[in-house]
């Protein structure tokens, strides 16, 4: 199974991917995590991507689609996977298209978590204060709002684009976490039932 979850900063993808990973044999593929990873590390990619992230805009398409496509590629990954993260703009959705035609293969789901922006602001200033000179370079304030702001212009037209090809399903993001797994599970399960049928 191949899945993307879509979902702003604060909406809980990155949990949610991660018990859903376990619970189905997949594996989690984040390019934000991946890219903090390539920061860390010093690479060529790490030093493109480090002053790009740290202000919340996105690194360059190229960049993130050829590590998608490398990624995928790798023995961990025959089972499927969940992109979290990626695609984030329309010219990424249509590069993993691509992607998947030339591998004869194709996305089975798309999660869209909804959250309302106001819980999201609120979450997002509760993140940034806990990690005040913390962990993640990005979790000020201004950068959190930066990537709010980016998600609401270049990654939420997705929701339509995936909407189009019939493999969009819709999550209340907004209940707790337990409760947002079991709706999830569910939009898997009528995947299932719609392949079989
Ligand atoms: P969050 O979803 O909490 O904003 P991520 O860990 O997914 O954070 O991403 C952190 C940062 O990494 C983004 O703000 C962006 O700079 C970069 N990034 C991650 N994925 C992509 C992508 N697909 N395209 C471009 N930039 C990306």
């Amino acid at each position: 199974m191949k899945l993307i979850f879509l979902g702003p900063p604060g909406a809980g993808k990155g949990t949610q991917a991660e018990r859903i990973q376990t619970a189905h044999g997949l594996v989690q593929l984040s390019t934000g995590d991946m890219l903090r990873a390539a920061v860390a590390a010093g690479t060529e990619t790490g030093q493109v991507a480090k002053e790009i992230m740290a202000r919340g805009d996105l690194v360059p398409d190229d960049v993130v689609v050829g590590i998608i496509a490398d990624r995928t590629q790798e023995a961990d990954c025959a089972n499927g996977y969940i992109l979290d993260g990626f695609p984030r703009n329309v010219a990424q959705a249509e590069a993993l298209d691509k992607m998947l035609a030339e591998r004869s293969d194709k996305l089975d789901a798309v999660i869209e978590l909804k959250v309302d922006d106001s819980a999201l602001l609120a979450r997002i200033e509760g993140r940034a204060a806990e990690t005040e000179g913390g962990a993640r370079a990005d979790d000020n304030a201004d950068a959190l709002k930066k990537r709010l702001a980016v998600y609401h212009e270049q990654t939420a037209p997705l929701a339509g684009y995936y909407k189009n090809a019939g493999i969009l399903r819709t999550v209340d993001g907004m209940k707790d976490m337990d409760a947002v797994t079991v709706e999830i599970e569910a939009a898997l399960e009528l995947k299932e039932t719609d392949n079989a049928g």
